[in-house]
């Protein structure tokens, strides 16, 4: 079976600050082991990528390191809304976290959310992670300034319930779902141990869970929200929120074709084509994915590329294995091993 290079729109890669727990080398090897040629890396790292000179520093380190295409987010602060709108065509988007999370990047103020609105490049994507009752916060502030807002991770019903309405309101909100909100609920939380199932947004309820189920058609990405840390540190006594899921994100939706809960053109459609289309990103020529779709196989974080080194389907069944991917005309992966060097990878909003 072949699909298309696939795109995950969220994804943390740890690079500049926390390379112990991902890099750009590792995290893109990730990546292209789970289907993915290309991924939107997350700024909240150490330092946050906030303005020209912490953009260079993470642009850098993926011209050398990469193993895929990528590009950067630029994260939105009370202090860089006139830095922003210059750097923004050689960006992602703009990350807003109007939510806990992890790291410093948190913007409680909503007039900054205008300023920022108005400031940044309309053709060019915001992505907020907003729970909850923020999420209609800013579902409202975008209308109001009449421009697209992506609604990271999607969790709950009253969230999906809400963008559905919106949507049929023709207001202009995208939204992705991750494969752990939709395979796990809190009802794990006891088998995965209070510290492994740490995430942000947390495991939703049984109802949150179906509620999505149901409202496939809502869901515009599936994203990964690739969250690495290392074992020792979730579980520890301050365990860090995140999981990390570049390399199980396809296997489990491919599962999930097989048991009939929705169709491969549902996934292709939210893996590829509306990333592509919502990230406004150029094509991939030549580059395809090769899956074995009758591979019964059992997920194992000892074969993943992720320097985390753990993951929260530890011993699930997966139907639906990535044999080949070939990126850009050339192999870069093929039966486990990643052959792509590194610095292969391109920006994809460099010019
Ligand atoms: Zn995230």
């Amino acid at each position: 079976m072949i699909l298309p290079g696939l795109i995950d729109p969220h994804v943390h890669l740890r690079e500049p600050g926390a390379t112990h727990k991902e890099d750009w080398d590792s995290g893109t090897a990730a990546a292209l082991a789970g289907g993915f040629t290309a991924l939107l890396a997350m700024p909240n790292t150490q330092p946050p990528i906030t303005d020209a000179a912490t953009l260079s520093i993470a642009l850098e380190a993926a011209r050398q390191k990469a193993r895929c295409d990528y590009a950067q987010y630029l994260g939105a602060g009370a202090d860089n809304l006139a830095a922003l709108s210059q750097l923004a065509p050689g960006a992602a988007g703009l990350k807003m976290y109007l939510d806990q999370t992890y790291g410093p990047l948190r913007l409680d103020d909503m007039t900054l959310w205008m300023e920022h609105f108005a400031r940044w490049p309309r053709h060019l994507p915001v992505v907020a992670h907003a729970e909850g009752r923020t999420l209609a916060a800013v579902i409202l502030v975008a209308a109001l300034h009449d421009r697209p807002v992506h609604i990271a991770h999607v969790s709950t019903r009253e969230e999906i319930l809400l963008i559905r309405r919106a949507k049929e309101r023709g207001v202009k909100v995208t939204c992705e779902v991750t494969p752990h909100h939709l395979f796990l609920s809190d009802e794990d939380i006891p088998s995965l141990g209070v510290g492994r199932s740490e995430v942000r947004p947390r495991l939703a309820t049984p109802t949150d869970r179906a509620a999505l189920w149901e409202n496939l058609e809502v869901i515009d990405c599936f994203a990964t929200d690739h969250a690495p840390h290392t074992l020792q540190e979730k579980d520890s006594p301050n365990p860090p929120p995140g999981f990390p899921g570049l390399e199980t994100a396809l296997p489990l939706l491919l599962t999930a074709v097989k048991e009939g809960r929705l169709t491969l053109e549902d996934v292709v459609l939210r893996m590829y084509t509306n990333p592509q289309r919502i990230f406004a990103l150029p094509p991939q020529p030549e580059t395809w994915v090769e899956v074995d779709e009758d591979a019964v196989w059992e997920i194992s974080a000892a074969e993943l590329h992720t320097r985390s080194a753990w993951t929260p389907f530890e011993g699930w069944k997966a139907r639906g294995r990535v044999r080949r991917v070939v990126l850009r005309g050339r192999e870069v992966f093929r039966d486990g091993q990643v052959l792509a060097p590194t610095g292969y990878g391109r920006n994809l909003r460099s010019t």
